[in-house]
């Protein structure tokens, strides 16, 4: 028999449960609240593979019509990105593509296209997977969540005027490292990069870099990574990659990063 037929064989039956589909924030929460083990559902990506593999629940919440959920706006001086947002609503948003262009940009090379029109930014956080895209990236860009109770509401994102995020995906998901960097003047106001697959969750460094020409990074670039690098708590050593292979990645990613934005500020 096919070694894939006998991996699905394997999976238990999902377990009865209540579908629960509220049509507000209030309405979610409290649905979220009630006794028993409840669930959100967002696109249901992981969710439903976790049911799959026998996570037992009472009530699954479908979360698709909250409508305080949905939508990227801006407010004040952040966006705010709804958590029933898809990826493939990132890509495409015109707002996202005039105050942050780079995150559209690197978002058309998170996962595939079936996965981006259905996974949602919230799906992607709360899974709280460490080799996941959007918690180091908005880390990088200095995000918060908006939360009601458990229920992720929406993220916001400071706008700044030359925000720059670039990201080193070509080891995921060994590694992954987001750079994010305020410029103004030609010099850099503030850095940080937050690394990915490397830890539980992802960490992040602050780059002692204000004041600092752009277009001067690139001659101390390798010497910012490597202390950069050093500063992180060891990396997870699994059967991808060891903990002192990642480190190393770090470092060199860094490096590659900064580079590129000091060539392309
Ligand atoms: C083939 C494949 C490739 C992938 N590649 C990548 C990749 O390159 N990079 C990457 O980052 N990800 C990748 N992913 C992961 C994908 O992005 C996530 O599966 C997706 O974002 C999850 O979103 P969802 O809406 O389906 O979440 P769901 O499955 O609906 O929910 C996931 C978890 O979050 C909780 N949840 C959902 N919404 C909320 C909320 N608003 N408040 C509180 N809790 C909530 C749920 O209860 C559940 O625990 C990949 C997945 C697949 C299958």
């Amino acid at each position: 028999m096919p070694r894939m037929l006998i991996g699905l064989r394997s999976r238990k039956h999902i377990s009865p449960f209540e579908l629960v589909r509220p049509a507000s924030l209030e309405a979610a929460c409290r649905a979220l609240s009630a006794l028993g083990r409840n669930v959100a559902m967002a696109g249901g990506i992981d969710l439903i593979d976790r049911l799959k593999l026998g996570e037992a629940v009472d009530r699954v919440i479908h979360l698709s019509g909250v409508r305080e959920l949905s939508g990227i706006r801006r407010d004040g001086d952040t966006v705010s990105i709804g958590a029933l947002t898809t990826h493939a609503e990132v890509i495409s948003n015109p707002l996202l593509a005039e105050v942050l262009p780079d995150l559209p940009a690197i978002w058309r090379g998170v996962a595939n296209p079936r996965v981006r029109h259905t996974g949602t930014i919230g799906g992607n956080l709360m899974s709280a997977m460490p080799h996941y895209d959007a918690a180091p990236a908005l880390l990088a860009l200095g995000a918060s969540l908006v939360k009601a109770g458990t229920l992720l509401e929406r993220v916001r994102i400071p706008i700044a005027p030359h925000q720059r995020l670039l990201a080193e995906r070509s080891l995921h998901p060994i590694i992954s490292v987001y750079l994010g960097a305020r410029l103004e003047g030609g010099k850099i106001h503030s850095a940080r990069i937050a690394v990915g697959c490397c830890h539980a969750q992802p960490a992040t460094a602050d780059l002692p870099l204000a004041g600092v020409s752009v277009t001067s990074l690139g001659a101390d670039a390798a010497a910012i990574a490597s202390k950069a690098a050093a500063s992180f708590a060891e990396p997870l050593s699994d059967g991808l990659a060891s903990g002192s292979y990642r480190r190393r990645m770090i470092e060199v990613l860094t490096r590659r990063l900064l580079i590129k934005l000091g060539s392309q500020p």
